[in-house]
């Protein structure tokens, strides 16, 4: 690890000052950012340690819904009453990430920002585009079967790991931000991150030294909700794919439908063409295959990740069937 400066800061506002070079980052829980700096992935010559401000609070709203502070440790977010009662997705996404441990350290801003988990983006001695522009990309023809199908450009075909990210996708979550020059920001979350284009390591639309305070919630919507995450191993892995879903029903018929995936792209996926196949629908396997079909219409395999798509057409109907009972 290469050496660096660190301050401890008290204030969100002299957070964003102590972000006073290029070289400083932000450390919340440190679970992803250590291991990247032991790797020298990232490099950054001054840590400005954010673990003690007051963001740790998880508060309504006033509009019914809720204002969850950046540096709420992933499993206390999990096992709020509130959460676990009216936001069970994100409880359940929560749950399927990481482990116990991890998840008392990972924070929520944290969470949202955890780089991607490519092998090549790890290893010093591959060509990868995120991790060093323009240098490459070792995972298009290599080893990627953990990569993305959809969303993916010639520079770039790495996944955004997070789970808890994908269900804040789900339930239209908006990212509250302090920025270097003292403006508050709200940010939905479909447009938080960024597609790899020709710029892969710019994954997010947050400005240099911009700081995430709280993440908002809206009120949330009717109807059931589940997490579904499939993996190499039933516990302490990343998702191959993953669904979060909320269905309503009325007189019969899919009212509201709100479906969120991990897995598969850049980014926490959403296709309005899916729910667009489903609302009005007569819950039934044709009607989830046609929404299944429009999940994939686009998805690109890379070898070795091909079988994600058909893997992603099943999920999303075992998906279905849990939250409709058809
Ligand atoms: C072995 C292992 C297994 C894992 N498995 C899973 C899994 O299955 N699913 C899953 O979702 N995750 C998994 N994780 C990832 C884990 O969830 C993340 O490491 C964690 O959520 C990151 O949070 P943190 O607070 O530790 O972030 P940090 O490591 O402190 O920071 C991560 C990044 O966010 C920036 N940052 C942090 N907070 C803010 C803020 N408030 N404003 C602006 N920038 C900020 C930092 O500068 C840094 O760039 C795993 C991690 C490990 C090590
Ligand atoms: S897929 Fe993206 S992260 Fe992985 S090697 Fe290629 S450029 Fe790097």
């Amino acid at each position: 690890m290469k050496t660096f400066t660190y301050e401890k800061a008290d204030t969100p506002e002299a957070a964003i000052r102590d972000i006073d070079t290029d070289q400083a980052s932000f450390i919340a829980g440190g679970t992803n950012l250590l291991d990247l700096m032991k790797l020298q992935v990232e490099t950054p010559g001054k840590l400005v340690d954010i673990s003690r401000l007051d963001l740790a609070s998880i508060e309504d709203s006033g509009d019914g819904g809720l204002l969850i502070g950046a540096m709420v440790r992933n499993s206390d977010l999990a096992a709020d009453p509130r959460i676990i009662e009216k936001y069970e997705v994100l409880s359940r996404a929560l749950l399927a990430g990481a482990s116990g441990q991890l998840r008392n350290k990972a924070s929520t801003g944290g969470n949202l920002l955890q780089r991607t988990r490519c092998y090549y983006f790890y290893n010093l001695a591959s060509r990868c585009n995120k991790r060093s522009p323009g240098s490459g990309c070792d995972a298009i023809g290599g080893t990627n079967r953990i990569l993305a199908v959809l969303g993916t450009s010639e520079h770039c075909i790495a996944t955004h790991p997070s789970d808890m990210a994908v269900a804040m996708r789900a339930l239209n979550a908006t990212v509250v931000t302090l920025r270097a020059d003292g403006d508050r920001r709200r940010i939905p979350i479909h447009n938080f991150y960024r597609l790899p284009g020709d710029t892969p390591h710019i994954e997010t639309v947050l400005e240099r030294g911009e700081l995430i305070t709280h993440i908002a919630l809206p009120k949330p919507m009717s109807g059931r909700q589940s997490y579904r995450k499939v993996r190499d191993r039933a516990s302490y892995a990343f998702a191959l794919v993953s669904v979060a879903g909320i269905v309503g029903m009325e007189d019969g018929r899919i009212a509201n439908v709100s479906l969120a995936f991990g897995g598969l792209g850049p980014m926490p996926w959403r296709d309005p063409a899916v729910e667009a196949a489903l609302i009005g629908q007569v819950p039934n396997m044709e009607a989830f295959a046609a929404a299944a079909d429009a999940l994939v219409a686009d998805a690109k395999g890379h070898g070795s990740n091909d079988f994600k798509i058909p893997l992603a057409r099943r999920t999303l109907i075992a998906v279905l069937r849990d939250l409709t009972g058809a």
